[in-house]
């Protein structure tokens, strides 16, 4: 497939009944020597001589054997979860009827401490999703991977992925060597904002520093602490001024939970108004600003199960833009297809559905049926 060539997916109805659009599946490397041979000469060299191909690069923020990474049924007979295509292909794809799937890979490669490694490996693993994945199902789309703890090269693998529109977002963590906010990450926005492309923000850390005030013994307690990772990162975005700098820019918060953002906003606005003379170029309260550019996938949602808690969180955000649906493929955090906690039919069912996500992403290709599919 041409670089560049655009692929128009015409819409089906998803298992809910409107089309939709999966905003986080993920894919997984199943070993270093998977990507040896889109590795150039040196560093291929390099991997078999220092004996680094037989190594793990799995994320300890993603241990590929707690169930929560990869539910019974969406778990390969070999390999770790995220690593089989058909199986991606029949259980996401096929299992919800989804129109369009966004795949994130996360892996240790975006987090080396050599960033001139890292910059290959994330080079490699592009050209490795482009040719495995996307060149093999049309349904598909990724997010540039790229290495985050050295920006000047996460910008020289945006401009070079930046022309095969099946990349439709640049992936980060939340965890990196330092906020997000932070102006040394301000040339990766830069580059995102001018491609269009959104910065889809996912759970995860590099570990240069603890996920809460102090080292953790125990993956639970990671896990959960991702959200507050969550808040502290927004809440960095919005007071170094990203946004102010950026304004076209979208995030995505990508396996970040919900419920948090408008507890999150609450504070930050009514502290803000006391001290915002230290902050002048946060014009507005957060609640406003992330109405314009923060948007939140859909899994885990982190809400009881009681009915209508997805309107009561959308009504406290006081915008229905900003929940994009996500099965979070291959992770374990429901059963079946109980993916949507809300009437799809409904005006909120299809925003979540389809509608937000195709504002958000430009480089989503819907053709839209004219006459809205039976539920
Ligand atoms: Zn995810």
């Amino acid at each position: 497939m041409a670089a560049n060539q655009q692929t128009s997916v015409v819409a089906r109805p998803s298992v809910f009944g409107p089309p939709a659009i999966d905003c986080d599946v993920h894919i997984a490397v199943p070993s270093i020597d998977t990507i040896l041979p889109y590795l150039d000469e040196y560093w291929r060299a390099q991997f078999l001589m220092r004996g680094i191909n037989r190594t793990s690069w799995t994320m300890t923020s993603e241990p590929p054997n707690a169930p929560i990474n990869g539910r019974p049924d969406w778990r390969p007979a070999k390999g770790n979860p995220g690593t089989d295509l058909a199986l991606l292909q029949t259980k996401a794809l096929d299992g919800f009827g989804t129109s369009l799937a966004i795949a994130n890979c996360i892996w240790g490669g975006m987090v080396l401490p050599s960033s001139d490694m890292s910059a290959a490996v994330c080079t490699a693993v592009n050209d490795w999703i482009a040719k495995e994945w996307l060149d093999r199902e049309p349904r598909l789309r990724a997010s540039i991977v790229v290495p985050q703890g050295n920006p000047e090269l996460a910008v020289a693998e945006i401009e070079r992925r930046a022309g095969d529109h099946r990349f439709v977002q640049v992936l980060m963590l939340i965890a990196g060597q330092n906020l997000i906010g932070n102006r040394a990450n301000w040339p990766i926005f830069e580059a995102a904002q001018r491609h269009k492309l959104p910065v889809g923000i996912h759970a995860g850390s590099s570990y240069h520093h603890p996920m809460m005030a102090g080292w953790s013994s125990h993956y639970l307690e990671d896990y959960v602490a991702q959200s507050f990772a969550f808040e502290a990162g927004l809440v960095s975005l919005v007071s170094e001024g990203v946004f102010a700098k950026f304004p076209s820019l979208k995030v995505v918060l990508t396996e970040s939970g919900v419920s948090w953002l408008p507890a999150c906003t609450w504070r930050f606005d009514k502290t803000w108004r006391g001290v915002r003379g230290e902050t002048p170029w946060v014009k507005r309260p957060l609640s406003e600003i992330a109405r314009d550019h923060v948007r939140l996938t859909l899994q885990p949602f982190d809400g009881p199960d009681a009915g209508g808690v997805l309107e009561q969180v959308v009504e406290q955000l006081g915008s229905d833009r900003m929940i994009l649906f996500s099965t979070d493929f291959p992770h374990w955090h429901y059963e079946g297809t109980d993916a949507l906690p809300v009437k799809p039919s409904t005006p909120l069912g299809r925003r979540v559905l389809y509608e937000n996500a195709l504002e958000t992403y430009p480089r989503l290709a819907l053709t839209l049926p004219s006459k809205e599919p039976a539920t």
